[in-house]
């Protein structure tokens, strides 16, 4: 058996629908973006934690359109410990999320999945408190995974699919490589990609930074 034959061996890696064709394309320089821990609440939770009626205040606009940090705060709680001052991120939506680093979820005591937003069942129940009053929610609590949000024009013309998960290059004194980093595309996007604090230290990266995709 050459040495050739056992390199080539292993199985097809099924994530890459458009290697051979991202090859011969443009790389993808994709603006990297740190999220702080926050909260997403539904206007029923918004209403307990801030009061009937309440309407979140747009504190600046996020790089994804529509969405907005807001100058509200709360506590989140788990079983070891609690964190203040944890921004909601706006609209209200559809379902309670608390997006945490691991080492938040230390300091809570909570151990949540990594997931993508939205993926919470069987996610770590957590508590939020308010001004006005507190929620126990019995699932929510994630580590965001990785992500990578797409235009449809971007992932055409950098061969780049939904759900693909990728590598991205960063360089600096820290310089790594993120794997498993997925790739989400619709037409509510911008171009740019997330990933909590611990992550962005582990890189020692801050300001404005971007990474090498890299597809395969
Ligand atoms: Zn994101």
């Amino acid at each position: 058996m050459s040495v050739q034959k056992t390199l080539k061996s292993g199985p097809a890696d099924s994530r890459i629908p458009g290697k051979e064709r991202q090859k011969a394309m443009e790389k993808l320089n994709v603006i990297i973006e740190s999220s702080a821990r926050h909260v997403h609440v539904t206007k029923e939770t918004l209403a307990i934690l801030y009061g009937e009626g309440y309407e979140l205040t747009r504190k600046r606009d996020l790089s994804q359109p529509g969405q907005f940090l807001s100058e509200e705060k709360v506590r989140i709680e788990g079983p070891r410990g609690g964190i203040d001052r944890v921004s909601i991120l706006g609209p209200e939506r559809s379902a309670d999320q608390v997006e945490v680093s691991f080492t938040d979820a230390r300091v809570l005591g909570l151990t949540p999945p990594v997931r993508e937003s939205g993926d919470l069942a069987g996610s770590e129940p957590c508590k939020i408190i308010g001004p006005n009053g507190s929620v126990e929610i019995s699932e929510g609590c994630i580590v965001a995974k990785r992500h990578i949000h797409v235009t449809p024009e971007d992932a055409e013309k950098y061969g780049l699919k939904d759900k693909q998960l990728v590598s991205v290059k960063v360089g600096g004194d820290r310089a790594l490589t993120f794997d498993e980093v997925v790739i989400r595309v619709s037409e509510k996007y911008a171009t740019y990609m997330h990933i909590d604090y611990d992550e962005a230290n582990a890189a020692h990266l801050g300001g404005n930074v971007t990474g090498e995709v890299i597809v395969g």
